[in-house]
Order: C-alpha cells, then structure tokens, then sequence
C-alpha cells in the first residue's frame, strides 16, 4: 500500500489535479464537512446506500490532507488562522463497515472523524428498511416488490426515494423479506468508541424529519439517545438529520433538544457565518479522483446558502 506522500505525489503528477488542488488551496476561510456511507473492498453495484471502495476513500483522505487541513467536525466552523481550507470527515449510520474498513484509513492517516449513529442494536433492531428492500428487490425482483408495496417505481433508487418520504411503506418493507444479513452486532461499534473518533447522534429509526408532526419531531430527537450516551459514557452534542433533510422548524428543534450543531446534505461549504444547526455536507459518491478534486475545488467556492424544508 502507498503511503500519504507517495499517493498524493502520484496523484499531483496529473495536471488537471494540480490545477484542481491548486484552487481548493485557495479557498481561504472555507470548510467543507464530507459525508461517506458504506466503504468497503469491493462496492457492491447497484446498491441504494451509497458505497465507495477503500481505495477510493483512502485516496481522498489523502488528497483533502494535502490540500488543506483535516480538523473535528466540531471545530470546522472555527475562525481559524491557517490560510489552508479546512475539512472534516463524516460517516452515517450502523454500518460494520465503519469500524471495519474506515477506522484502519483514519488512524492510518492520523485524521479524525465523526460517525453519525442510531444504537440501533441498543434495541434490538436490525437493518434499516433500505437495507432490507434491497435484499427484497435481490430476492424477489423489483416487479414484485413494487407490487407487494404498492409503490410503483421504474428502478431501485426511485422506489428508495418514494419510499424515503412515505413511512407507512417503509414499515411495510419490514413484512416483506427476513433480512439475512439484518442483525447488527455491538462488537461492530466498539472500536469507535474507544478510538477517541467523534460520535453523533442520528436518530434511532430514521424518519424524514419534515414528514413529522411537532411532537413526533420532538421524540425522533430523544429516542435512543439516553442509550447510545450510557454506551459513550458522554451524552452526543452534534446530530445529522435523517436522509439529510431539514428546514428552520426542525434546525429549532434540534437547538432545544441540547445539540450544539446539525448537518445537512445541501453541500453547501462551510464558513464562519454557516448556521450552526444547518450545516452542509457533500457526499461525493463513487467516482475517480480527478472528478472529485476538481468537485471540491468548485464546491469550495460556491456560496453558502441556507436551505429550506422540503
Ligand atoms: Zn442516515
């Protein structure tokens, strides 16, 4: 395996990169917080949940720590005096893969991280509904399983976004197939803990938040959370917003239930003025290193935007 100065002398050897790096490099006073799902050696085609390879995420981390600094999230918002850009590294939900493959990238590069949790297996439960509609759709075909849900859709991703927004199929999803591989094992999230990385709070089954009721809102925030604090042995103070979707009714109510930051998926970039409780995030998906690069130079220079509820 290539170390850090090796990979990234590599990687700046092509000139569409070095351009690239040279205007993220630029991009005084911004931050960019990146999210990532499930990493894993070989990514799975055709999956709903975003997957990138190890490689791909071991080779971004060691672009972003060449062209800026890599800081916790907590701090990104800071004022800071380094000319560099700043970004910070985030992870969602109850994935084995996270201490599996994720984990050995970030120590490996001495970076920290924040994973977003649910303490879904402080519950019993198991996978979440995309986890098993895609075992479903694997199984039965996405015919059949469109015709089970009564939820027409023409591919897998578009029933996932249908389904996104209609909590009572997603239930039904739970009736429809015994999910194997669908139990989720404490073991996975211990060497988490007690990495020193930062653990946030996501919900404990991940509704759209904007799809909820004022009081439905309110026990999103708080169910699960007393569990996943006694596991940190320290109560979570950031949170990210279920599918990334949030507007002001909902930025409100995360400040209430005592958390001291909130992310998004509108993939704004961060700055000092940032809203603390609708921060961007910028998932950059499975795609080579040249078109990532030259995304968050473009990105990092975007203006910061609030978004509204939809
Ligand atoms: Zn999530």
């Amino acid at each position: 395996m290539l170390g850090r100065k090796q990979l990234v002398q590599r990687v700046l050897k092509v000139p569409p990169l070095q351009a690239a790096a040279r205007i993220a490099g630029a991009a005084r006073g911004r931050g960019m917080a990146l999210l990532y799902h499930q990493v894993l050696p070989e990514p799975r085609p055709g999956s709903i949940t975003p997957t990138i390879s190890v490689d791909q995420f071991e080779a971004e981390i060691a672009y972003l720590a060449s062209v800026g600094q890599i800081v916790p999230l907590e701090t990104l918002h800071h004022p800071s005096p380094s000319t560099r850009p700043r970004f910070a590294i985030t992870l969602d939900d109850d994935y084995k893969s996270h201490a599996e493959h994720v984990l050995p990238v970030l120590q490996r590069h001495n970076v920290p991280a924040t994973f977003f949790l649910s303490g879904r297996w402080l519950h019993g439960l198991g996978a979440y509904w995309w986890e098993k509609l895609e075992d479903a759709i694997a199984a039965r075909g996405l015919d059949e399983v469109c015709l089970a849900l009564g939820v027409p859709a023409g591919t897998a991703d578009e029933l996932a976004i249908r389904l996104e927004r209609d909590l009572a199929a997603q239930s039904r999803v739970e009736e429809l197939c015994d999910f194997a591989g669908g139990s989720i094992s404490e073991d996975w999230f211990k060497p988490l803990f007690e990495s020193g990385m930062g653990i946030g709070f996501h919900t404990l089954h991940h509704p759209r938040l904007t799809l909820l009721d004022d009081e439905g809102l309110e026990q999103a925030l708080s169910l699960g959370l007393a569990e996943l604090a006694e596991t940190m042995a320290a109560r979570p103070f950031l949170f990210a917003y279920p599918h990334g979707r949030a507007g002001r009714r909902e930025a409100s109510a995360v400040q209430d239930a005592g958390f001291t930051a909130a992310f998004t998926t509108s993939k704004d970039p961060v700055g000092a003025d940032s809203d603390r409780y609708l921060v961007g995030r910028w998932e950059p998906g499975a795609s080579t290193l040249r078109d990532f690069a030259a995304e968050l130079a473009w990105r990092l220079h975007a203006p910061i935007q609030p978004i509204s509820a939809n």
